[in-house]
């Protein structure tokens, strides 16, 4: 755990002083510190350091903008050496000092298994030091986790994570908490005549999983569950209708990030106790073109009796997806949230810097997580969900087809859910901020694990109030 609670300060170690315009700097540190910091309060800067041969002195003006303390905790991470062992936060602001935690712990994140000498590769943190109570760093410290744990799911490659490993890694995960995983092999899922995750799992020589997380809480404020789905598909070539490879086909391990953000958020909220009843539904396959693959012109009968024309292949998401929405069914749910890397439209419009939100659930419900967006920087961008959007998804040999016309494709694929969901709906399209190509500061490069902080953020409100 990175984050520790500080019982004394350390002048001759590694330090961070947050300061405030008119704070006085710490009276009790050395007086050239003091005078570095008297002169970069002074001055424009926003972030300045000292070093000796023994320690790295930092200084970040104290700012409201959580987002900008974030991004700091990163500009932190890229001066820091690489192989200093500890820091210690220094400031008035103790919210302030927990998003500059935020940022610096996010952007400590590295995947480095498949490197030889990942040992010095490595950054050496092992404690960052906060002037708070143990509870809130635990908690910090565990929400920290469950987003690290996320980001290495999307950065692993199929070679590694087919969808029974997806299924073990999150039956690992979850090892002694009080949590309820049940794990359906394909003969289950034939048994229950799931026809969506079973045809985008035909040309595949893995087998598909379904996996069922449930947290239910003592004192949950919830009489009905919220029911979590995340689309697995563990790698997507675009089956027959075959995805180009750059840009394209080469980032599509990625594309089991919302199955991966569902079962982060579950363990982040199960680790922190909140008092929310969840269940996660995670069907999950990998989509490829093999000789018995599913082709554009099959009609597919689902889990819930609807039949589907498939005219491409390669929107598999919402067919495995379909089946998981009515299956949520049995659990009486109080609202459904779907979660999905689903449609290239949804990154067409509003590129990786926010997920595209939309549903049927009370307003009040979109308030919320758009709330939550903000105040964790995973912004959702609300889109309309009007139902003349779902004219293009009929068939004219069946009920539905799997793809709408040219226009809107992530809001018709939204609506394409919502036909499988009797319970108030809500679909986050993540598929432009789950992966990145570039590093964009504490998100990093590849996985982000975007939506874990946003939906803790969502839950823990609602399990303090249950409005
Ligand atoms: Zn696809």
């Amino acid at each position: 755990m990175l984050l520790q609670s500080l019982k004394k300060t350390d002048y001759t170690q590694n330090l961070l002083f947050i300061l405030s315009e008119k704070g006085k700097p710490d009276s009790k540190a050395p007086a050239h510190i003091q005078r570095f910091a008297k002169v970069f309060q002074a001055s424009k800067k926003e972030f300045d350091f000292l070093k000796t041969e023994e320690q790295q002195v930092f200084f970040i003006k104290e700012n409201k903008d959580r987002e900008k303390n974030r991004v700091a905790g990163h500009t932190l991470r890229t001066q820091l050496d690489k192989d200093a062992k500890e820091l210690t936060i220094i400031g008035e602001n103790e919210e302030t000092a927990f998003t500059v935690a935020e940022g610096l712990l996010l952007s400590n994140y590295q995947f480095l298994k498949y490197f030889k000498d990942a040992a010095e590769k490595k950054y050496g943190l092992q404690s960052v030091y906060i002037d708070s109570d143990k509870k809130k760093i635990k908690q910090y410290n565990q929400l920290i986790e469950a987003v690290y744990w996320t980001r290495d799911m999307v950065n692993e490659p199929v070679s590694y994570l087919t969808a029974t490993q997806l299924s073990q890694e999150i039956e690992k995960l979850f090892e002694g908490l009080d949590v309820e995983i049940d794990v359906f092999e394909k003969s289950k899922i034939e048994a229950l005549k799931m026809g969506g995750l079973l045809a985008v799992n035909k040309g595949s020589v893995e087998p598909p999983t379904f996996t069922i997380i449930e947290y239910k809480p003592k004192k949950a404020v919830n009489k009905k569950p919220l029911v979590l789905v995340g689309k697995g598909v563990v790698y997507d070539t675009g089956g027959l209708s075959l995805k180009p490879t750059p840009g394209s086909m080469d980032l599509m391990k990625s594309d089991m990030a919302g199955a991966a953000m569902m079962a982060g958020t579950v363990y982040a909220a199960a680790k922190n106790e909140l008092n929310v009843h969840l269940v996660a539904l995670i069907p999950a396959t990998d989509n490829r073109p093999g000789m018995d693959a599913y082709t554009p012109g099959d009609i597919i009968t689902m889990f819930d009796g609807t039949t589907v024309e498939v005219l491409n292949t390669d929107a598999e998401g919402r067919m495995i997806l379909a089946d998981a929405l009515s299956y949520s069914q049995k659990y009486d749910p109080e609202l459904v949230i779907n979660s999905a890397t689903l449609t290239g439209a949804a990154v067409v419009a509003i590129g990786t810097r926010a997920t595209c939100m939309m549903g049927n659930a009370d307003q009040k419900v979109l308030d919320k997580l758009t709330a939550s967006g903000l105040r964790v920087h995973e912004r959702v961008v609300q889109l309309p969900f009007w139902d003349e959007y779902l004219e293009d998804m009929k068939s004219s040999v069946a009920d539905l087809k799997n793809i709408g016309g040219r226009y809107a494709g992530m809001i018709t694929a939204g609506k394409f859910l919502e036909h499988f969901v009797k319970a108030p709906f809500v679909h986050l399209d993540i598929a432009g901020p789950s992966f990145l190509e570039a590093t964009e500061n504490y998100k990093g490069k590849g996985g982000t694990g975007v939506g874990v902080r946003l939906l803790y953020d969502f839950l823990e409100h609602k399990s303090k109030s249950n409005a």
